[in-house]
């Protein structure tokens, strides 16, 4: 790679939104079968409809361009999809689940804007002037996305704080102290 003027290192940067991107087409419907509030599932699922459009914007970008996308990995959008796996994962109640997801979806969102508002910033100096009219359109919905779960997060983390009573879920994998006793001394 060589980055020797602005236009290249806006493609580079193009190329990352795009790994990014198409990382997150996989991601949003996992975190939306494992989100538990309907409001939350739906907000999901209608990034996952934008998030679909933001591919199809930036390769008219890159048409535009006269170059592909590549096959560049998002290093970072790797690592925040991760973190959001982990919570997933984990043995939760579904409230404080819904809130993890919140949080590891806002830190994807801000990684998309601070991306998008650069490139769409070096679109203006390039005098591109479709893409950046593009770009600062996926801007915006990235925007309106982190905006949404601000506000979900306003109901939900308050639920996430005080969870409904529920018979305490028992733990995979931990066993009776009596048990391991038994265990150990050769009884089980
Ligand atoms: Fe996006
Ligand atoms: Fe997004």
């Amino acid at each position: 790679m060589e980055l020797n003027s602005l236009r290249d290192l806006y493609i580079e940067e193009l190329k990352d939104l795009y790994s990014a991107e198409n990382q997150l087409l996989k991601a949003l419907p996992k975190m939306a079968k494992a989100a538990t509030a309907k409001s939350l599932k739906n907000g999901f699922e209608k990034h996952l409809k934008e998030t679909r459009t933001h591919v199809e914007r930036l390769k008219k970008v890159f048409a535009g361009l006269k170059t592909s996308p590549g096959n560049k990995t998002c290093k970072a959008m790797q690592g925040l999809i991760e973190e959001g796996d982990h919570v997933i994962g984990e043995d939760a109640e579904p409230e404080v689940r819904d809130a993890a997801l919140i949080a590891a979806a806002q830190r994807v969102e801000h990684y998309e804007m601070a991306g998008y508002g650069c490139v769409r910033t070096y679109a203006k100096l390039l005098g591109y002037k479709q893409a950046e009219k593009d770009l600062q359109k996926t801007l915006d919905e990235e925007g309106a996305t982190d905006k949404k779960l601000t506000e979900l997060a306003q109901r939900i983390n308050v639920k996430a704080e005080d969870p409904p009573k529920r018979p305490a879920a028992k733990k995979k994998g931990t066993k009776s102290i009596g048990k391991k006793i038994k265990e150990a001394v050769g009884l089980e």
